[in-house]
């Protein structure tokens, strides 16, 4: 096995994952087969039962499994699927060790964090390396050293270090260097700190990271090298750039694939990145502005909708048009929906769960139908472009979602009769991929240009069919289906120059190269 361990320091959200998924990438370009693997220190099981305004978006992968959004930096740095063997959490091992204690799997032993949560730690490492079949296995450890959690999975890292020979294993550490605005310097002494930190632990990291917000100097570089005893090309600089998919591309420049590799004994060569630069040329001719108004629940936490956002930009990008996205709550609508909505060059309903905002959004959804501007909806979205079609075209006044109205007369979005027993909260979710059949002649089938398709979803209610026949006689369109024909799965209008939206959730699937044509359809139409 060859590994690569990355950790972060002092706070959550430099970058850890974007560094990762960039190393993945330029080791991919040198044609390794790269596997990814997130371990995460809380004890939900998954981040499905969390607020996404605490942890962001939960990322769902083919297998259905609900995931920490650093996985969707993966799949799109490294156009890869990964699955439920990619991700773990606290309380998904424990989950398992205790059910395996109470099978007396463990034979009257006492069981403990170390040996046997941490053996289970290096199963997992193991089976996602020997299942994938990859040369080099990327082990991000979420959170910052140093947290109380996430201590076993430091400690399985050392271990694994430990059983392993020298050179296959490294340590990538990726840590904040500060800037003080009163004194206007960057200060290295909490990455000095991480060191001494991680080799408390038993940790030597090979690789520092530094991240911070503004250029760093050669002599600060090379201050961090001589106190934290690294080999200073070991030292890479990161600043923030103005756009992620530019990491690879400046690690590249610094050679830290070809340093990776020689760490890893392995063979070194130049990494084809081509379609990053032609993605980064893009990017840089892109003038134009598009706006997009993001009506959704969550949006003060962009991070919430993280792939829905990056999805959106990438297909401006490939139009050479750079997307400025409006993030507007929901709630604010229902009170100036007008002022708010008239200069919007496209409307997107994105995802979200329960009812707070939902008559802003029907508001929006009309806004857009009648005045014809490019709408695009996602699961929640789709369901208020069938709610709103049913309120103002067929006059259903009560038409509403058996979420928000649960004994409500005319729901029009419902939930389906075999998931209703299901009592765990997320047992009854559909998740993961499903596979659909798109209709002949329709604009959905134009975008995809094939007529079998395989979404993800994660959502609990679907498209009452009893409304169907009748929306659709008034030029709402169910574009796509299940392959029996019972769940709507795209939706369209008719005499609408772009209002489609799907229940499932493309975002997931589409790639900073390779946009999904349901979004790049979006921005044509709003480019027209
Ligand atoms: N709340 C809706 C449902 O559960 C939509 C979910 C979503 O947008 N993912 O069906």
């Amino acid at each position: 096995m060859k590994i690569i361990f990355v950790t972060g320091w002092v706070l959550s959200g430099i970058g850890k994952g974007i560094a990762a998924a960039s190393i993945g990438t330029i080791l991919k370009g040198m044609w390794y087969k790269v596997f990814c693997q997130k371990f995460d220190g809380y004890l939900n099981v998954d981040p499905g039962t969390m607020n996404p305004t605490q942890h962001g978006e939960v990322f769902v992968t083919e297998d259905g499994a609900e995931t920490d959004l650093d996985l969707g930096h993966y799949e799109r740095f490294l156009d890869t699927n990964l699955s439920r063997l990619s991700s773990f959490t606290s309380g998904k091992l424990y989950e398992e060790m205790i059910m395996k204690e109470r099978r007396w799997d463990y034979l009257g032993g006492t069981v403990q964090i170390v040996p046997h949560l941490t053996d289970l730690v290096k199963e997992k490492i193991r089976t996602g390396f020997e299942t994938s079949g990859a040369d080099i296995s990327i082990i991000e450890i979420g959170g910052t050293i140093g947290d109380m959690e996430n201590e076993y999975i430091l400690e399985t890292a050392r271990q694994v270090q430990h059983d392993l020979d020298p050179q296959d294993v490294i340590f990538v550490h990726v840590a904040l260097l500060p800037f003080l605005m009163a004194s206007k310097e960057l200060k290295s002494k909490p990455i000095q700190h991480s060191i001494r930190t991680l080799m408390w632990y038993g940790i030597n990291p090979d690789f520092l990271i530094v991240r911070a917000d503004t250029d760093i100097p050669a002599d600060m570089m090379g201050k961090i090298a001589r106190a934290t005893g690294l080999r200073e090309g070991h030292v890479i600089s990161s600043p923030t750039l103005d756009s992620i998919y530019r990491v690879p591309l400046t690690y590249d420049d610094m050679g830290v694939g070809q340093k990776i590799v020689r760490s890893l004994w392995m063979k070194e060569s130049v990494s084809d990145l081509s379609s990053w630069k032609t993605l980064m040329e893009n990017i840089d001719t892109s003038m134009d502005i598009l706006c997009i108004g993001m009506i959704g629940k969550y949006v003060w936490l962009e991070d919430a909708y993280f792939s829905v956002n990056e999805w959106l930009k990438s297909a401006g990008f490939a139009h050479k048009k750079r997307v400025k996205l409006r993030f507007i709550e929901a709630e604010d609508i229902e009170i100036k929906w007008k002022k708010v909505l008239e200069w919007l060059d496209g409307i997107c309903i994105p995802w979200g769960f329960g009812n707070r905002g939902i008559e802003g959004m029907i508001l929006a959804a009309k806004y857009a139908r009648e005045m014809k501007i490019p709408y695009l909806g996602i699961c929640l979205g789709s369901q208020i472009m069938a709610i709103e079609f049913a309120r103002n075209i067929l006059g259903i006044a009560d038409a509403s979602s058996e979420e928000f109205t649960p004994n409500g007369e005319h729901n029009i979005i419902h939930i389906m009769e075999h998931q209703k027993g299901l009592t765990s909260k997320w047992g009854n979710m559909r998740l993961g991929s499903y596979p659909c059949i798109i209709r002949d002649g329709t604009l959905a089938k134009k975008l995809y240009g094939t007529n079998t398709i395989t979404e993800r979803h994660r959502h609990r209610f679907e498209f009452n069919p009893l409304y169907r026949e009748e929306m659709e006689k008034a030029g709402f369109v169910v574009s796509a289906t299940s392959p029996d024909g019972t769940l709507a799965e795209i939706v369209e209008l008719r005499n609408h120059p772009y209002m489609i939206a799907t229940q499932a959730h493309p975002e997931f699937a589409s790639r900073p190269t390779r946009p999904h044509p349901l979004f790049m359809g979006f921005v044509k139409a709003m480019v027209k």
